[in-house]
């Protein structure tokens, strides 16, 4: 059976800097096929000790929303391990924006783009797969750095992922049928300057798009204060819909999210 696995709920800086939640990214399964969304820092690490374990030779896929350090520092580390400690040569895909791979900056090193079987540019409109997974991307607007969510269609349910991106009200529409909605909730309250998502933003999403199983993750300083798992209680009583709040580790198998 599919499950999502939280190997890390870090989000912004001081979090990540203090580790005080994993910054690792989220091991999706899904009819079969293995991906990582977002291999930030200590990635390979929670792989690792991971129980039951995750072997990341095993992925068939990476995904990068954008080049910030918490979504990325992983990501070269795992695109080698994915390819040559599995199969000696070529394997897997990675998608990512092309700021990650173009530009004055690019966080993929050219060297290690040897190791995937394929690369694709995330842009919206275009639909990937990953053999019975459909994949679109869903442009956000998070400062400079070119940004992506990503709605994973498959045999076993819809799957999107809100990463980090400031509120707009067409967010919900790219959204729709999500039967599980993962959503990047920094900030506890709307902050106007800064291109992240906060508490009452996201519940307006998760109205809107009404999934079965809504988790709240990415957490900052302000959320971790206020207790991810009472406010998440709190908007499922106030929504009428089940919202949870990760935990590093947390997994999610595909019954609490199918129809
Ligand atoms: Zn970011």
């Amino acid at each position: 059976m599919g499950f999502v696995k939280f190997l890390g709920t870090a989000g912004a800086r001081f979090v990540v800097g203090k580790q005080l939640r994993y910054s690792a990214g989220t091991w999706i399964e899904l009819s079969e096929r293995k991906l990582l969304l977002d291999p930030g820092p200590g990635t390979l690490l929670r792989c690792r000790k991971s129980r039951p374990p995750l072997d990341p030779e095993k992925l068939d896929g990476i995904i990068l929303t954008h080049k910030h350090l918490d979504h990325s520092t992983d990501v070269n580390v795992m695109l080698e391990v994915m390819a040559e400690l599995g199969h000696k040569g070529k394997k897997g895909i990675l998608f990512a924006p092309r700021d990650c791979l173009e530009g004055e900056d690019p966080v993929v090193l050219r060297y290690v783009r040897q190791y995937p079987e394929r690369i694709e540019v995330l842009k919206e409109g275009p639909v990937y797969t990953v053999d019975e997974i459909r994949v679109f991307a869903v442009q956000h607007v998070h400062g400079d750095a070119e940004t992506y969510g990503v709605v994973l269609d498959s045999p076993e349910g819809r799957v999107g992922f809100v990463v980090d991106t400031r509120f707009t009200p067409e967010l919900p529409r790219h959204y729709a049928g999500c039967d599980l909605l993962v959503l990047n909730v920094v900030r506890l309250k709307p902050t106007p300057e800064i291109d992240h998502l906060s508490l009452p933003e996201a519940a307006e999403i998760i109205r809107e798009v009404k999934p079965r199983l809504a988790v709240l993750t990415h957490f900052g300083m302000t959320m971790l204060r206020a207790r991810p798992r009472e406010l998440a209680q709190r908007l499922s009583e106030e929504l009428d819909i089940e919202v949870i709040a990760a935990d590093d580790g947390l997994t999610i198998e595909a019954d609490r999210w199918r129809r």
